[in-house]
């Protein structure tokens, strides 16, 4: 049987989480779903946001389905989701960016990098180290080839190679290997990058990058679409695979109704691609759709609806297509 890891995690991923779940089973009651309790509200309960078992449980999944967890800026606490990521090996995040005449998929290289967790504090000094391996850039670079070629369109490697190393051997790398892929390529500067995304947004496609920068051009890219209560995402590896929205975990809105789901509907949508299931997949997107033309929308992009209400909506689309 298929099994789902459900991580609701912190704040508005209790809210929107659920919702997606509930998609899912109307798509697939035959799969099991079990929750896993990892985050900052773990940690205030117990001292610890995610421990081992955790991680042996969510390795125990098909697919996992992640809410966002909240990383509290002090200086002892382990992020939750870079920890999971490190230990599923997650190399790949995947963040497709749509609308109207445009549709970037986001390659983010998400092992290493500048969250390679290699960090020092003293009195007068702190140091973050930024890890970029031939072994990182190549796996990251085979996967937005691929997805290049699948699209039939161009990678762009975005980096700032004038002023970082790191990012020469990171483009070069890319470069090599697109050029013996056959791929059409071209590379930008990662600033400038930012703002032709949003001027120009109908001339990308596949864009791959290293983790941060890959962390903030699809912050910026959801502009584009309406905001983060927009914007899925997939951490992939070659064993396990993880969907989360690209939003965190909201703590500004958590526990009000107010939260878009759709950027964990449309991640639970990307996790059943991945499970073979597309079929699934698009019913999903075009209930989000169906529901969106009808007029419903949550306050984030101009609506009144709660979570709950479009949550509702959606799964009443889904009962009628059934
Ligand atoms: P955030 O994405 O949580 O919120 C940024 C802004 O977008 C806020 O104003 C928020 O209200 C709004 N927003 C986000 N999602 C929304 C949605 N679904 N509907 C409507 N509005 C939405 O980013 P932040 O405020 O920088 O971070 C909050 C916490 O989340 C931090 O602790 C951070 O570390 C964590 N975080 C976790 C993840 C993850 O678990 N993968 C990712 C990013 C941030």
């Amino acid at each position: 049987m298929t099994r789902i890891a459900v991580v609701e995690g912190d704040g508005i991923g209790h809210e929107v989480i659920p919702v997606a779940q509930e998609a899912l089973a109307v798509l697939h009651p035959d799969y099991e779903y079990f929750p896993v309790g990892v985050g900052y509200g773990r940690w205030e309960q117990t001292g610890c946001p995610c421990a081992d078992r955790d991680i042996a449980a969510l390795r125990t999944a098909d697919a996992i389905l992640f809410g966002a967890v909240t990383t509290p800026p002090m200086k002892d606490y382990q992020s939750v989701v870079l920890r999971i990521r490190k230990a599923l090996d997650l190399y790949a995040n995947l963040r497709p960016v749509k609308g109207d005449g445009f549709d970037i998929m986001i390659v983010r290289e998400n092992s290493e990098g500048l969250y390679s967790g290699i960090e020092e504090t003293s009195a007068d000094r702190a140091t973050t180290l930024r890890v970029v391996t031939r072994k990182g850039t190549e796996r990251i670079a085979r996967v937005a080839i691929q997805l290049a070629q699948q699209r039939q369109g161009t990678l762009t490697i975005g980096h700032k190679a004038n002023v970082l190393k790191s990012d020469v051997f990171f483009r070069d790398i890319c470069v090599a290997a697109a050029k013996k892929a056959g791929v059409s390529y071209n590379d930008k500067f990662i600033d400038a990058l930012g703002l032709d995304i949003l001027l120009h947004p109908k001339a990308y496609d596949v864009i791959v990058t290293t983790n941060i920068f890959g962390d903030i051009i699809s912050d910026v890219a959801s502009y584009l679409v309406g905001g983060l209560g927009l914007v899925p995402s997939a951490n992939i590896g070659d064993r396990y695979a993880l969907f989360e929205p690209v939003h965190g975990s909201a703590p500004d809105i958590a526990g009000k109704n107010i939260a878009n789901p759709i950027a964990a509907l449309r991640s639970a949508a990307m996790l059943l691609a991945y499970l073979g299931d597309n079929e699934g997949s698009v019913r999903l997107n075009s209930a989000i759709t169906t529901v969106l033309s009808s007029g419903m929308r949550t306050r984030d992009i101009g609506g009144s609806a709660g979570t709950r209400e479009f949550g509702d909506a959606i799964l009443r689309v889904l009962g009628k297509q059934g």
